[in-house]
């Protein structure tokens, strides 16, 4: 095992209510690394620059239920840097996910309906018990899981924010701005 890639035994690691948190770099996932963009942002990107540090922060732990349901408890937060599909500009994104991951021992178990009585609440992913699993590969599944499929701005982009308009005026340009440059040229 090296250090900072920890393997556990799942049912092992289970029945002692275990626990592992970790930082690592973003850049040690390289199944997550091919999807991301150059993790820069734009000089003079100030107000965001302090949140990246390319590391993801993960913890797992395990719990065996009354009930004899074992789960991993998985926690990620990281702040990957996106582009923007509205404005083509590298964005922080913050990633902050809680997830249950419920272990079965036989692979059928793994498409059985679950038993959940709360229809609102979501039937957590399962996965199958392993004597040595990556804790990593958890992690980057649920990194990976958490992006957004088309990445955004969460409000204005910031090209927006930067054009001087004043507070609570329509920001659609006027057709007529559009006139004036056109005849500018
Ligand atoms: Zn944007």
């Amino acid at each position: 095992m090296k250090p900072g890639h920890p393997v556990i035994d799942v049912l092992d690691f289970i029945s002692r209510n275990a626990e592992q948190r970790g930082e690592t770099p973003l850049s040690a996932f390289s199944r997550i690394s091919d999807l991301l963009p150059a993790q820069v942002l734009p000089v003079g990107d100030a107000d965001s620059a302090g949140a990246v540090d390319g590391l993801v922060r993960w913890s797992v732990r395990g719990e065996r239920t009354q009930h004899g349901k074992r789960y991993l408890h998985l926690e990620v937060s990281a702040r990957p840097i996106l582009i923007c599909q509205r404005c083509m500009r590298p964005f922080v994104y913050e990633v902050e996910s809680v997830v249950p991951l419920e272990v079965v021992t036989h692979q059928a178990a793994l498409d059985e309906d679950s038993e959940i009585d709360d229809p609102d609440m979501d039937a957590p992913d399962r996965i199958l018990a392993q004597a040595s699993q990556s804790v990593l590969e958890l992690v980057e599944d649920e990194l990976i899981l958490s992006l957004p499929y088309i990445p955004r701005h969460d409000y204005a982009c910031v090209q927006y924010d930067n054009q001087e308009t004043p507070e609570g005026t329509d920001k659609k340009p006027s057709p007529f701005a559009a006139l004036a440059a056109l005849k500018k040229q």
